[in-house]
């Protein structure tokens, strides 16, 4: 008979941390620590980042596999999956912290605070008459679990919102397109662009140099969720000539971002380094340890990932 434990497997995350969040969830639970697995047999859950080649197909009785953090990209693409439930991270702390970044980047621009970041520079007083909110209008592509959230926040604090997803939502306050031609209204029609789109095999580079082109000029890009999803040579041509006007980024394709790319020379970016949005293991433990109850009692997990999908 084997037992009920749980594989933790991960080069940044804190095992210690996580032990104590999880079992406080879960006191019945055996959390082991990737070498330290005991008998394969044993392990139904992994709580993983990234693991090695083969990593799954060492344990025979897993279940769930949950991936620590909410972009499954690097987990879906792997041709080492088994046939058990996917799941991954989502919790009000990581949901609170992506949308204090969006209205973060977002009012930066709606106030013209660059222009005052360039005049404070200078030693120069640059009066720009700020404009109503409601006069703004911002489009947040994605309307996930932390794209929906950020887009009705904004749409709260008076800006003109319009989100952009795979199915029609109804979001309080926001305006949802869908669709290849949802797509084109909406960069053609906003002046703040927000990515919070996951990166897929459909969403890869789906911001090439014909969708910048198609943003009004002097347009604002916020990139908060995969780099991968903008072309990033287009995205530095279209802000060398001003088409893009300023952007900000916190994801890009290779990370860290390498020394000398010319991101870090472009006085119109801002540039984070991936971190829009963190976990805290003790306001995630909470969704992990339900995850694992459901799947005990033979149900789906929260955040159920759908590796075909690609999200
Ligand atoms: P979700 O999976 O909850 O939501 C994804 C959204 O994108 C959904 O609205 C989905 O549409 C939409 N979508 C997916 N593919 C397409 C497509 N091809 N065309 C149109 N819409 C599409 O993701 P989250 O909101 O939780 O997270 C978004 C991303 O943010 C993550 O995948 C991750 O890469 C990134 N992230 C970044 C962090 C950071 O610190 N920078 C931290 C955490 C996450 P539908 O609703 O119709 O399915």
């Amino acid at each position: 008979m084997s037992r009920d434990a749980l594989v933790f497997y991960s080069p940044v995350d804190d095992p210690v941390a996580w032990r104590e969040a999880l079992t406080a969830e879960l006191p019945d639970l055996d959390f082991r620590v990737d070498p330290e697995v005991g008998d394969p047999a044993d392990i139904r859950y992994a709580l993983v980042w990234v693991p090695p080649k083969g990593f799954f197909a060492r344990f025979p009785n897993l279940q769930l596999v949950t991936n620590l953090g909410a972009g499954v990209d690097a987990l879906v693409r792997r041709d080492d999956l088994v046939p058990v439930k996917f799941s991954r991270l989502n919790d009000p702390g990581m949901v609170a912290m992506m949308t204090s970044y969006v209205v973060f980047a977002v009012t930066r621009y709606a106030r013209d605070i660059p222009v005052f970041e360039r005049a404070k520079r200078r030693g120069e007083w640059d009066y720009v008459h700020p404009r109503a909110l409601s006069d703004i209008k911002v489009a947040v592509l994605g309307l996930g679990e932390l794209g929906g959230p950020a887009a009705r926040t904004l749409a709260a604090m008076g800006f003109t919102v319009t989100g952009w997803s795979r199915s029609k939502k109804d979001i309080e306050g926001v305006s949802s397109e869908t669709g290849r031609d949802g797509l084109e209204r909406v960069l053609a029609g906003n002046e703040i662009i927000v990515s919070l789109l996951p990166l897929t095999p459909e969403s890869r580079g789906i911001l090439g140099a014909r969708e910048l082109a198609l943003m009004p000029k002097g347009a604002k890009f916020v990139n908060a969720s995969r780099g991968a999803v903008v072309d990033e040579a287009a995205l530095i041509a279209a802000l060398r000539s001003g088409h893009v006007g300023e952007a900000t980024l916190d994801v890009f394709e290779t990370e860290p971002l390498p020394p000398g790319h010319p991101f870090w020379t472009l006085d119109n970016v801002l540039i984070t380094p991936h971190l829009a949005s963190i976990t805290v293991p003790k306001l995630a433990a909470r969704d992990v340890a339900e995850s694992i109850r459901r799947v005990r009692q033979g149900l789906a997990p929260l955040h159920e990932v759908d590796p075909g999908r690609g999200y």
